[in-house]
């Protein structure tokens, strides 16, 4: 028997490498259009991640995750890894208040702020309604959004129910619910650090109209521009995987009603 096996990415390689492991015997074949990685598989940043999985891919994940160490061994090669862990916080119900009572401080209810070298616009359309859009690099910023995150649940902001990305040039909204959980977790962890960072904002504004006499005050939000400084790669990587998959999501754009008109 021979096998041929298409495409020359993660997991044509593996099953050529798995079958000629059980098989020495087997001739193998990857045809492979472009060249090898070339796809999915060369942009990947390569984290390798059990938690915030959905529970039918867990049992995999968790079988993956025993093996790792022992790659390098296996594979005779450096795989480089390294486990570090993880960690997901929580948007709190005050973490909401205080970004929505600055927010409705600001005449046009937005406020923009840094994210990865990119502008990010966090805007409540109304109190239950917080949309965050990341702004194209192209001159006027505003009026193409690659890509925005909306929140309109009742319970708060601390999940996200809604993707927006432009179809065909026109915004559309696509409930979370309805995408493929590894597309989804892209977009949940985008909005956890848009979170973040716009509440490290908020922070250092309080800081700086509090402490304008300070020198405290003035080195405490000197730190804390330093510390968002240096999540922008992070920022840059995460930004990166969602206008990746904000393609697929445009797939799953047209196949799900409502159009979020406005901007
Ligand atoms: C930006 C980005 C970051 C990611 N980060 C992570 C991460 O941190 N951790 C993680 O676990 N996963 C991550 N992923 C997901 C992971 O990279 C993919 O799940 C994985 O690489 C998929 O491997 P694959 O072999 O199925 O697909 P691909 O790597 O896409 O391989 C498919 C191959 O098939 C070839 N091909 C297609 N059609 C044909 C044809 N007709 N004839 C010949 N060849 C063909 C293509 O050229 C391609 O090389 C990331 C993905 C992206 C895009």
């Amino acid at each position: 028997m021979a096998v041929v096996i298409i495409g020359g990415g993660l997991m044509g390689l593996s099953a050529a490498f798995h079958l000629r492991r059980a098989d020495p015997t087997v001739p193998v074949t990857v045809l492979e259009r472009a060249r090898v990685g070339a796809a999915a598989s060369g942009a990947s940043a390569a984290g390798v991640r059990v938690m915030g999985r959905d529970p039918a891919e867990r049992a995999l994940a968790l079988e993956s995750l025993a093996r790792w160490p022992d790659l390098d061994r296996e594979l005779d090669g450096e795989t480089r890894y390294r486990r570090d862990g993880g960690l997901r916080s929580e948007i709190t119900a005050q973490d909401r208040d205080r970004v929505v009572k600055e927010l409705f401080a600001e005449q046009s209810r937005t406020l923009i702020f840094p994210f990865g070298g990119r502008a990010v616009l966090a805007q409540l359309a109304d109190p239950g309604t917080l949309r965050f859009a990341v702004l194209d690099d192209d001159y006027p910023m505003v009026t193409r959004e690659a890509l925005a995150l909306v929140d309109r649940s009742q319970s708060g902001f601390g999940t996200l129910d809604t993707i927006v990305v432009l179809v065909d040039g026109a915004p559309a909204e696509v409930p979370g619910s309805a995408l493929e959980p590894e597309m989804r977790d892209h977009f949940e962890k985008l909005y956890d650090a848009l979170w973040h960072q716009l509440l490290g904002v908020v922070d250092y504004r309080a800081r700086l109209s509090r402490g304008q006499n300070s020198a405290d005050a003035f080195a405490q939000a000197q730190q804390a521009r330093g510390r968002l400084r240096k999540k922008v790669a992070e920022q840059k990587e995460q930004l990166g995987l969602a206008v990746f998959e904000a393609d697929r999501v445009g797939t799953v754009a047209r196949a799900v009603a409502g159009v979020w008109g406005g901007g």
